[in-house]
Order: C-alpha cells, then sequence, then structure tokens
C-alpha cells in the first residue's frame, strides 16, 4: 500500500486563525498528543514571526521525537535562518519555505516578475538545502498559477534541492476533479517530479478541503496538510481526522496507508477544542458530539439489531469507547498517579498533588468522575506555568433573585501578593461577577466572546467558560472549569488576564531573532 504523509498544521495555520491564541506550554502539549496521534510531520510555527513562535518551535524540536517537525519560513535568508535556529535540535531538520506564484500574488502582493519570483525560490531553496535535509517548498496560490509557469518554477526549485513540493489551494477555490488533475500533470510534465514529493494543502472555503485532498493524493500527492477539526484561517483548512478517517473506511477504493492511529482522535480532538477555545461544531463529520447519535425511531431500532444498519464508522475506531471507571472518591494518590500515567501524562509531583487535590474536591460533590474530567483536571496542571506571579481567585459571592439588582464580591490574590477584596452590580450575575473583577485587575477589559458549556453529561457535570477579552491593548482566551458556572467564569476571566501575564513575560525574557 502506498504510504500517505500526515503534515500537521494545527499549531501554524491553525493557530494563525482568527481568535486563537495558544502559549508555549499549550503548544508542547498539542504537539505531544499529535506524535502519539501518529502524524508524520508536525509544523509547530513560524519562527521568524515572533520570540514567542521561535520558543515554542525550538521547545517542540527538542520535545517531540517520533514526528519530524517544521516550522515555516519566507524565501528570505533572516527567516531561513531563525528556522534553523529553532528546529537544528530536530533529528530531522525540516523547513518549509514559501513563494506565491499565481499571477495576482506576485503583482499586487510581490511586485515582481514571474523571473524574479523564480530567481528567489531557487536563491532561497539552494541556501536552506545547506542546512537541512529536508526542505518543502510551496507555491503559494500554486491553484491559481499558471500551469506551466508552475512546471518551470517547480522543476528548478526541484534542480535547487527542494525534497518536497507543495502545491496549495490557499483560498479554497478549487474542486476535486481540478486540484486532482493539476497533480496529475505536474507529475507527468515537471522535470525531476519522481525525485520529490508532491503535498497537497486545502481550505475550506468551498467545504470542499477533504475532497479535493482526497482528490491529490489519488492523482500522485503523497503528502496532505491538514489540521485537527480543521481549524485555520477563515473557512479553515482540511480536517485530519476527516482524511484519516475517510481513507481508512473506504480503503477498498483508497489503498493508501497514514501511519496515524486512529484510536486518538478522539482526544486529540478534544484537547485542541479545550486549548483553543474553538467549540466543535455538534454535526462535524467524525468528532462532532452528535457524529455517532442516532435520534429517529426507525434509525435507533435499526442500530439496536445490527449497528451497521446505520452506523458506516464504530465510536470505538476513534477512541470514543467509554473507559471503565475506576476512580473514585476513595482511590488514593497512587491511583490516581498510575492513570494519569496511563493516559500519556507526565506530571511534576508538584503539579500531580496539585490536580489529586483538585481530584479529591470534586469528587465529594460529584458522583462519577470520568475520563473527560480527568482530562481537564491534568490538562490544566499540564499547561500551567508556574514562575511567573498570577492573579488567583479567592472567592466569589454572588447575589441574585429576580427582584433585586445581582451583585457580586470577590477576593482576589494579587501578582503582587496582596489580597484585593471589591464588589459591583451588573445587570445580571456574570456581568457582576466580570464588573467586580476589572475592578480588582485596574484598567479596561473588553469582553469579545463569553461561553459555559459542560464537560460531560449528567446533572453534575462539570461547567466549563470560556472567555475571550481585550486587555491592555492585547487579546486573550480564558478558560476554567469547575462544578458551579459563576465559578468557572470568573477563574475563566482571571485566566485570561494570567495569560497575557505570561506572554508579557514570555516576550520580555526571548532574545529577538
Ligand atoms: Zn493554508
Amino acid at each position: 500500500m502506498r504510504k500517505i504523509d500526515i503534515f500537521d498544521t494545527t499549531l501554524r495555520d491553525g493557530e494563525q486563525s482568527a481568535g486563537i491564541n495558544l502559549n508555549t506550554a499549550e503548544k508542547i502539549e498539542i504537539a505531544k498528543q499529535l506524535e502519539r496521534l501518529g502524524v508524520t510531520i508536525i509544523e509547530a510555527g513560524f519562527p521568524a514571526s515572533s520570540p514567542g513562535d521561535f520558543d515554542a518551535v525550538n521547545r517542540i524540536a527538542k520535545t517531540v521525537k517520533n514526528s519530524i517537525v517544521t516550522g515555516l519560513a519566507r524565501c528570505v535568508q533572516k527567516d531561513i535562518d531563525a528556522t534553523w535556529e529553532a528546529i537544528k535540535v530536530a533529528e530531522q531538520p525540516h523547513i518549509h519555505v514559501f513563494l506565491a506564484t499565481s499571477p495576482i500574488h506576485m503583482e499586487y502582493k510581490l511586485k515582481k516578475s514571474p523571473e524574479q519570483v523564480v530567481e528567489q525560490a531557487v536563491e532561497a531553496v539552494k541556501y536552506a538545502k545547506k542546512l537541512f535535509p529536508l526542505v518543502q517548498w510551496s507555491a503559494e496560490d500554486g491553484f491559481r498559477s499558471d500551469r506551466d509557469f508552475l512546471v518551470k518554477i517547480i522543476g528548478e526549485v526541484i534542480a535547487a534541492g527542494a525534497t518536497t513540493i507543495n502545491v496549495p489551494d490557499t483560498v479554497g477555490y478549487a474542486s476535486p476533479q481540478e486540484y486532482g488533475a493539476l497533480f496529475k500533470y505536474l507529475r507527468e510534465n515537471v522535470r525531476g517530479a519522481d525525485q520529490v514529493k508532491f503535498s497537497a494543502h486545502c481550505h475550506d472555503d468551498l467545504g470542499m478541503a477533504t475532497a479535493n485532498s482526497i482528490a491529490a493524493v489519488e492523482n500522485g500527492a503523497d503528502q496532505v496538510e491538514c489540521t485537527i477539526n480543521g481549524i485555520g484561517e477563515r473557512a479553515g483548512n482540511a480536517s485530519l481526522e476527516e482524511i484519516g478517517v475517510a481513507l481508512h473506511i473506504r480503503k477498498d477504493i483508497y489503498p493508501f496507508e497514514t501511519g496515524l492511529n486512529l484510536k486518538e482522535i478522539k482526544r486529540t480532538s478534544q484537547l485542541v477544542s479545550r486549548l483553543t477555545g474553538v467549540v466543535i461544531q455538534p454535526n462535524k463529520a467524525i468528532v462532532g458530539r452528535n457524529a455517532f447519535a442516532h435520534e429517529s425511531g426507525i434509525h435507533q431500532d435499526g442500530v439496536l439489531k445490527n449497528p451497521e444498519t446505520y452506523e458506516i464508522i464504530s465510536p470505538a475506531l476513534i477512541g470514543e469507547d467509554e473507559v471503565p471507571l475506576v476512580l473514585g472518591k476513595h482511590s488514593g494518590r497512587a491511583a490516581f498517579r498510575d492513570r494519569a500515567v496511563k493516559m500519556g501524562y507526565d506530571l511534576s509531583d508538584e503539579k500531580l498533588n496539585k490536580a489529586f487535590a483538585e481530584f479529591k474536591k470534586l469528587a465529594d460533590r460529584k458522583k462519577e468522575i470520568t475520563e473527560d474530567d480527568l482530562v481537564t483536571l491534568l490538562t490544566e496542571q499540564q499547561v500551567l506555568i508556574e514562575d511567573v506571579p498570577l492573579y488567583e481567585l479567592k472567592s466569589v459571592q454572588v447575589q441574585y433573585g429576580t427582584e433585586n439588582i445581582p451583585t457580586a464580591t470577590a477576593v482576589v490574590a494579587t501578582p503582587a501578593g496582596d489580597i484585593a477584596t471589591a464588589a459591583s452590580t451588573g445587570a445580571g450575575s456574570v456581568e457582576a461577577i466580570f464588573n467586580t473583577l476589572e475592578q480588582l485587575v485596574g484598567g479596561t477589559v473588553n469582553i469579545l466572546d463569553y461561553r459555559v458549556t459542560s464537560v460531560g453529561k449528567g446533572r453534575d457535570a462539570l461547567g466549563e467558560a470560556v472567555i475571550n477579552l481585550r486587555y491592555n491593548g492585547y487579546t486573550t482566551t480564558g478558560r476554567d472549569a469547575a462544578q458551579d458556572v459563576l465559578e468557572a467564569s470568573a477563574k475563566a476571566y482571571l485566566n485570561a488576564i494570567n495569560r497575557q501575564l505570561i506572554q508579557a513575560s514570555i516576550r520580555a525574557q526571548q532574545p529577538t531573532v
């Protein structure tokens, strides 16, 4: 069977999309999970774009061993140098350089003639090849480029040393027939095409990203670029889980092997959704909450008699089977640690103790501790950065009645080491809390988005609040989970503020590149 490499760009193209900002600890957590999922290549970021991105790519290159780690670079020396500095520690250093090739991009964005574009691409690839054994070159807006120009520039870039050629549909305009035909044409006409790997990179503006990616594979692409939950610029990128599962379920017509460990899909999807704050639409293929739910009576009856009547994918395939509950109120620390290790967490003793204390508190208030609850608790600890002084919610109290003006009182430990108290009213309980916290953190806070969801099922499920806010000119997303949604909301608010303090300290420590 032909091997198709999965190139995951959740941390680059995905992270680039509106409203998402992950800190380094969170990016490392996602990268480790992508490695567990078995992706071939992880695009960890754009090292030359900011010190924070440089740091994250560098740390991921040091941490991940079983997937190749790459970073994005423009076709300029300083980008290639920064990427080398970030990635040289990796086992197989890989760089992804790109340059636009469509008439509209060359004329208006680059203000360069086609000849100048060829020259710049060739120079950059030659320079990159001196440092990196693996050099991927992308023709940005490749699908809207002139075919014969593509044949020419790709031939020259291969001669300069590129090992992978990516032909993206940057604006999500292609149909499957056209995109497949383009790969066939390039494979047949580019000089040296048999010496390199071709790669597809699709966006979902017309809802065809998955279909286009598979059409490319059928026509000679040996790599597809995609993101978890399909997050990414505008309508998003091709979704990894759709491609992985489609190739598996329809292996009768797609005889390809991806090397993905499909059982890790559910967990990867949930982790990315939780850390980015991007909710998964309920009817999303493969990973949506309702992807395996049968509502109509006729369907339910059929599935009970034989699941295959209406189910083409078993939930167990993507790791959605219920894990037997072994932890409860009386579980000890050793059992808790054992379970955390089995779930793939690697926490320091101090973080494990904190997670265990949270677990005990929760077990007192909630009958059943689910796998989802544990993932929430353990991930919170895992991504916590300890050495920056932060705000901490000590208590919050809300006076609410249908006939009264809601009033909140909050006590907060400040980064300066003080304990501060404030009270305020609001049109509702949540607004009263937010108004109170705004007084405590000082400055103006604009709430851009706010959502509360439940973690798992049942009336005693944990409530998770996600809040996107603007403070001191920066936008961050905070989140937290608690038994009560008001407490979760207050903690999520402070989490968003704290993330700015953490980012500021990273900015201060990092040398500029
Ligand atoms: Zn893209």
